[in-house]
């Protein structure tokens, strides 16, 4: 058990946990909403110190960041819990147990054991992922500070609902984010997620000022965030961050309470993909479509081809120090260790 980092302790031994978003007023013996922060007679708690429910080494492509060290691993770890309530998730199994099976579980590991098992799979990155890592924050800080000791870089893929103060703790250690922007609607994230649309849009604006590293990924899902108005907006608001910022659309299939919507038609990933290019934005992707035309990295100024792609898999890279061999414009990203 380890005390909760960023929270206050309010009267009658009530907590306020400001780690995200939701800033959950937590009473004596109760859950924030994520269910793995616990008030324990007026101390916040984290129930997910050291529980790791999955490690796995994965190609960084997978995470996906497609502009930072293309072909490296990144040691890819989480525990349970979520502070959203994706009806979508694809990870439900793990990021919901604490909520629908009353149920935290995880094997014991050390911030070091992490580090350790990194550093022995040839991994220049960990990747905190699969569910929501700002919800394991204590965990994932600790080990991102030792990580960067030993010359590794830290990734978050995240909901980015944190809260400013946990993104301004937590910067110096973390090289790069993959960011979901789920929708562009708040009537979408209320819905589907149980959460705001506000504090993700305030952050990928934060993240990118920080000079964090930065892509985005927006899951298409019939119905729901795939109007063309909507992906316009989304699009000109990334555009205005930052041309740069590499966008990632990917494919839906039915999973956990979403099952009665189909998957998403290849031809509307990539219409939303010219809807990207329009916007201005420079990179644009299609995921969950191996071999897709959209899984290659384009020079931006000429054209040339930079990474060939299929799926995960990198068949070519032929960006020289950063740079176009074509053009020799500056391409944006994360090249060099
Ligand atoms: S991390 Fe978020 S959801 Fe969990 S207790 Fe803190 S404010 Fe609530």
């Amino acid at each position: 058990m380890k005390e909760a980092y960023l929270y206050e302790k309010m009267d009658n031994e009530s907590v306020r946990c400001f780690l995200c978003s939701h800033k959950c007023l937590v009473k004596e013996g109760a859950k924030g909403i994520c269910g793995v922060r616990e008030n324990r007679a007026g101390t916040l708690v984290s129930l997910v110190y050291g529980k790791v429910i999955a490690k796995h080494v994965d190609p960084i492509e997978k995470k996906p960041l497609f502009h930072f060290l293309p072909g490296s691993r990144s040691y890819s770890v989480a525990t349970v819990g979520c502070n959203f309530k994706c009806r979508f998730c694809q990870n439900a199994d793990i990021s919901q147990m604490p909520s629908d099976q009353n149920l935290i579980w995880g094997e014991d590991t050390t911030p070091a054991m992490i580090v350790n098992e990194a550093v022995k799979s040839g991994s220049s990155t960990i990747a905190y992922t699969y569910t929501e890592p700002t919800i394991y924050y204590e965990l994932a800080l600790d080990t991102a500070r030792l990580a960067s000791s030993k010359g590794l870089k830290n990734i978050f893929v995240s909901n980015g609902y944190m809260t400013e103060e946990c993104l301004k703790d937590i910067h110096p250690d973390l090289h790069g984010a993959n960011i979901d922007l789920k929708s562009f609607t708040d009537k979408f994230y209320k819905k589907q997620c149980g959460a705001k649309l506000e504090p993700v849009l305030r952050n990928i604006e934060t993240i990118r000022r920080m000079g964090v590293w930065l892509e985005v990924t927006t899951l298409l899902i019939p119905g729901l965030n795939d109007s063309l108005d909507e992906l316009k907006n989304l699009a000109k608001f990334l555009a205005g961050v930052d041309s740069d910022i590499p966008w990632h659309i990917s494919r839906f299939h039915p999973t956990y309470r979403l099952t009665d919507v189909h998957p998403t038609p290849p031809e509307s990933i990539r219409r939303a993909r010219d809807t990207g290019y329009e916007a201005g934005l420079k990179y644009v992707y299609t995921g969950n479509l191996p071999g897709d035309e959209g899984e290659k990295t384009v020079c931006h100024a000429c054209g040339a081809l930079l990474l060939d792609r299929f799926g995960f898999n990198i068949r070519e890279n032929r960006i020289k120090n950063g740079h176009c061999p074509q053009c020799h414009g500056e391409i944006p990203g994360f090249w060099k260790q």
